[in-house]
């Protein structure tokens, strides 16, 4: 089966094309891509005013299986994936059990093996994310694991980050550090601010992100090792990052569309559904925020999709779990905040998505090769749509964007040459 994607503006920034193409993909792969494809017979996609990109790679989601699928499975993630754009994502390992063994990796990759997008697991850096004992490193990798983190549960002690890095990095992979002191946080929902001060609730200081990226940063540099820092939320987060990588350190970080598009104004509005860790943060921050995805001290935008049940949402904003969903929205936000504000072009903003993260976690994954797989995404970056969380198909309803309008849309996600999603507008 042939499929000709016929007069798109090809964006390919690791393969430095910007350009109206036809791509011709066959038998899983991209065959051919240049000015002009005739293809007689060919199933056609009409491509004239969409963008087509790489498939969207996705650094940080959870998918929640093993164990809590209550708030999501495999096949609704990867379903959520695929109407993201997402042809690849990463899973963090905060799963029941937790994947720190080969086997609950394989019981992922298993799970994950029909077509679709690819789910890339990430093994816990400690054994049950428990900040103590390592996990074994290299039979990870062995297994499939592309990073290691204990995302959700940050290593406190600098002694375990620091052998954690150096058995990461003798088994070639990079550790991706979510960076919260706990004796500063404690389980406090909201930033220590005004907002915190105004609800009464003791906060989570912006402090207590930044000493951590400070301390694995300089473990990057110790060690040689390379560390990525998960949702970057604070301005001097990002300042410090930037500082690192102009020594030559071996640091990147990811921000999430909502540290660049919301602020803790959202708490008193939203309630749960801006409860997120680390939380929304100020107005200086999301200028910060920006100011780092335009001067590229910040890599990539990832989703950390983080899926929960609408009881475990409706709890008072204390005790409820922290997080919200991202892969169905992280498009539409993006294009909104970064491109049609004017902060970032397409090509910048498709490179944070696609080539960024995948070359942080080595992977072949976020370019348009020919000869290589045919993982593309298509969409139309000025059409309008109103977010319906009730149409998701993550089992997660929790997002603060319900009922917003967005401007930029996914049209098609492709993969392994195979169309996974498409969006009800269009025909073949
Ligand atoms: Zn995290």
């Amino acid at each position: 089966m042939e499929l000709l994607i016929r007069g798109g503006r090809v964006i390919d920034p690791a393969g430095g094309v910007d350009d109206v193409l036809d791509i011709l993909v066959k038998d899983g792969r991209i065959a051919r891509m240049e000015k002009t494809v005739d293809a007689p017979g060919a199933q056609m996609i009409q491509a004239a005013g969409l963008v087509v990109c790489p498939g969207l790679v996705d650094m940080h989601v959870h998918l929640r299986d093993p164990g809590l699928t209550h708030k999501e499975t495999i096949p609704t993630g990867r379903a959520a994936a695929a109407a993201g754009g997402f042809s690849a994502v990463a899973c963090m390992p905060n799963t029941k059990p937790t994947a720190d063994s080969p086997e609950v990796l394989g019981y992922i990759l298993d799970a994950a093996a029909s077509p679709g997008p690819h789910v890339l697991p990430i093994g816990a850096l400690t054994v049950g994310e428990r900040g103590e004992a390592l996990t074994d490193a290299a039979a990870l990798r062995q297994a499939g694991a592309v990073a290691l983190s204990d995302d959700g549960m940050p290593v406190q002690s600098a002694a375990v980050m620091r052998r954690g890095l150096q058995a990461a990095g003798a088994a070639g992979l990079p550790v991706l550090s979510h960076c919260e002191d706990g004796e500063l946080v404690r389980n406090y929902a909201v930033n220590e601010g005004a907002v915190s001060r105004a609800l009464g609730l003791p906060g989570r200081p912006a402090i207590a992100e930044e000493l951590m990226v400070a301390r694995d940063a300089m473990l990057a540099q110790e060690t040689g090792c390379p560390v990525h820092i998960c949702h970057v939320s604070t301005a001097k987060s990002v300042e410090i990052v930037r500082r690192f990588k102009a020594l030559g350190v071996p640091v990147t970080c990811e921000t999430c569309p909502q540290y660049f598009s919301l602020t803790e104004d959202e708490v008193p509005r939203q309630g749960t559904l801006a409860r997120v860790n680390p939380p929304l943060r100020t107005k200086a921050d999301v200028e910060g925020i920006l100011q780092g995805l335009q001067d590229g001290a910040i890599d990539a935008i990832a989703t950390d999709h983080a899926p929960h049940a609408q009881a475990e949402k409706a709890l008072p904003l204390p005790e409820a779990p922290s997080g919200m969903v991202g892969l169905e929205t992280a498009l539409g936000v993006t294009l909104t905040y970064l491109y049609h504000t004017g902060a970032l072009s397409l090509p910048q903003i498709v490179k944070k998505l696609t080539a960024a993260p995948a070359a942080i976690l080595r992977v072949p994954y976020g370019r348009l090769a020919v000869g290589g797989p045919a993982h593309i995404t298509l969409f139309d970056a000025e059409e309008a749509w109103t977010v319906e969380p009730e149409r998701f198909y993550s089992m997660g309803r929790n997002t603060p964007f319900g009922g917003m309008t967005l401007r930029g849309k996914v049209k098609y996600t492709i993969v392994d040459g195979q169309i996974v999603y498409r969006d009800e507008k269009e025909r073949l």
